[in-house]
Formats: C-alpha cells, structure tokens, sequence
C-alpha cells in the first residue's frame, strides 16, 4: 500500500486500466465484496462517532484493523470472511483518509456509504503473487479466482494492488498500480509554456498551438442532452428510468474515454517539449455554457492537472499552478492593461485600447498564465 511502503528513486508507480468480464459467480463475489466494505466503512465510521461522543476520542486505523479478525469471528458478521481480507482493510484505510482530509479542512465529514451509489469499488493489495496475470486475457484476484480480463496497453511491473470497480453503466473494470523502473529523463528544452485550458478547446499554448476537443465530442455531448432529457422524462426508480439511466451512463463514459485519451497525447506532448509548465488554479474559474458541458470540462481540467502533476514528477520536469487573482483573459499580455469588455465570454478577438495590440481570447489568457507562473517560479 502507498502508505506503508518504501518509495524508490529508481521506481515510479504507474496505472493500468482494464476491463474485467466476470462469470456470474464471480460477479456476484464482487457485489458481495463491495457490500462488506461499505459495511465496515458504514460500520467503523458509527463507531468512530459514538467513540467519540461518549469519551471524546477518535478510533486510530491500526485500532479499528485489530477488530476485522474478531468481526469475522463474530457468528453475526462471519460472512466478512468469505471476501478478500485487503479490500476490507482498504475500506478501513479509506476512512482514515477521509477523516485525516477533513481533519486537514479540505473536505466535509467524512459520509456513510450508499448501496444506490452507481459506482462502486474496492482495492485488494497484492501479497506475494495473490494478484497476478495469468495471461493476456485472465487475472488472478483474491477469492475471486481467475477472471476475463483485457487491459489496452500492455500491463508492465510489479502489480502493487487492485481496484475492481462497477462503472454507472453497470459494467466492471480494474485499476492495476504498478511499480515500474522509471523511465529516462528527457532532454531538457530551456524551453517554458502557459496553458489556458478551455471549452471551445482543450487547451490553448502560450506559443499558440491548439489543442482540439476529440472530433466526435460535440456530437457525443448533443446525445448526452438528449438521453438526459428523455431521462427526465421518466418515473425515477422505474425499469425504463433504470434502462435510460444506463444509456446516458454509457455516452458519458465514451465522452470521458475520448477527453482522457486526448488529455493523454495532449500532456505527454507538452512534458517533453517543455521543462516549466503553468497553468491556472481551477477552482476559481470564471465561466459558464451549461452546466452539462462545464460538469465535464471541469472533470477534464482536475484530470489535466493530474496527469501534468505526475508526468511532470516523472521527466524531472516542473509544474507551476498559478492562483488566479487577477482575470487573465481581461488583462492585454502586450502592456498589462486591464480591459473589462473582454469578461464577456462570447468575445474571442478583441484589441487593447491602450497598446492597440490585437488579441485572441485564449492565446492571450495563456501567455499572461505564463508570465505569473514564470514570476511564481523566480
Ligand atoms: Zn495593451
């Protein structure tokens, strides 16, 4: 577990996702497992709280993890025995995570669990071979035994542990974190970039490169609308909500896979042409189009910055998240003037009353994105 273990300089850890097809059986353990780790999640998390109120002490996790022997047991919950002991300790884990986030103030007290989240999960930890791939088609998991698998890439290192999850649209896949040898680090460039990240586009370079939206995108998010409004048409709960809900699950998962396969060409590009690269804090953003669209732009700026996080961590390359007190979009990248007009969204080319240089929106937005983050750099 990422907790307990070692880092090595020599190593990195890495994602591989795939798709899992499990016998009926075998899927039936999965619900199985997801339903113990939300009761010891649901149940851990009462116990805190009581623990608390009646002698104002909080539970540890090494101490709750000594009580899943005794609850297995427990004639009353010896059923815990019969799923992957590691997915129930991550459950445990994953407690203290969220409390030790609210504790830090970047979230709210920690929620039950619900059985009618549409996404599901659990994370097995490899010991000693428990998780292995069998061959190209099929991986071993505990209590599960060998299950139909397909990864896209190729599935490299050591396997650390598993994430089994059940997507909204009902289908299961599987998160293998590997450890590999970290790669080469690419030639230094000398060479910085500021990224406004965007709706029209992905993303807009300081050096005016565009990055595009995948091709089918638009056409993707018009059915997205339109499976959602026959959605709402609907009796929430009833067999033909169920079936629509799937469908709009499945147009937001192909919209997701699309984003994130350009997300991946798109940073992997830029880490290797650039040694600094900033971008925008995102949380403060000022923009609007429908709260459908922002939904998944916002989901593929958090996605971004994660992967520019990692990718950057891992070339030897520097990453620069600037704060966002000053509108970039309105200020003249020429002489600093400040123009209001240029806050409307609508407006893309505009010119600076003041220097007379003529501006794109976005390209414009980057390059003073670039200039804060070189100031932040030093
Ligand atoms: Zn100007």
């Amino acid at each position: 577990m990422k907790h307990d273990r070692k880092r090595s300089e020599n190593t990195i850890d890495k994602g591989f996702k795939g798709i899992l097809c499990p016998t009926r059986e075998q899927a039936e353990r999965i619900e199985k497992t997801f339903g113990c780790c939300r009761y010891v999640f649901n149940s851990f998390l009462d116990e805190r709280i009581r623990e608390y109120r009646e002698r104002g002490k909080t539970l540890t996790y090494t101490e709750q993890c000594a009580m899943l022997p005794l609850l297995k047991k427990d004639p009353k919950t010896s059923w815990l025995g019969e799923v992957d002991s590691t997915a129930l300790q991550s459950s445990v884990r994953a407690l203290q995570d969220s409390y030790d986030a609210f504790f830090r103030g970047q979230t709210g007290f920690p929620k039950f669990k619900s059985k009618h989240s549409h996404r599901q999960s659990f994370r097995s930890t490899n010991n000693h071979g428990s998780i292995r791939l069998v061959d190209r088609k099929h991986i071993r998991l505990p209590k599960l035994g060998e299950v139909q698998c397909r990864f896209p890439m190729e599935v490299q290192g050591k396997i650390l542990s598993a994430v089994v999850t059940k997507e909204p649209d009902g289908k299961y896949g599987i998160s293998l974190n590997c450890e590999v040898p970290r790669p080469p680090e690419p030639e230094k460039t000398g060479k910085a970039v500021g990224i406004d990240l965007g709706i029209r586009t992905l993303a807009v370079t300081s050096d005016g490169k565009e990055y595009d939206n995948p091709k089918t995108y638009e056409k993707n998010l018009r059915k997205l609308r339109r499976t959602q409004r026959k959605l709402s048409r609907k009796t929430r709960g009833g067999r033909n909500w169920e079936k629509q809900r799937k469908k709009v699950a499945k147009v937001h998962q192909k919209i997701r896979n699309q984003r994130t396969d350009a997300i991946h060409k798109m940073t992997h590009e830029l880490v290797y042409a650039y040694d600094l690269i900033c971008i925008e804090d995102l949380d403060v953003r000022e923009m609007s189009k429908g709260k459908l669209a922002r939904g998944i732009t916002d989901a593929s700026f958090g996605e971004i910055r994660r992967r520019l996080a990692y990718k950057t961590e891992w070339t030897g390359k520097r990453l620069i998240v600037t704060e966002r007190w000053y509108p970039s979009s309105q200020v003249c990248s020429g002489c600093g003037y400040v123009n209001k007009d240029a806050k409307d969204l609508k407006i893309r080319r505009w010119r600076c009353p003041q220097c007379g240089q003529e501006h794109d929106r976005d390209l414009n937005a980057a390059k003073n994105i670039l200039r804060e983050g070189l100031k932040t750099a030093g």
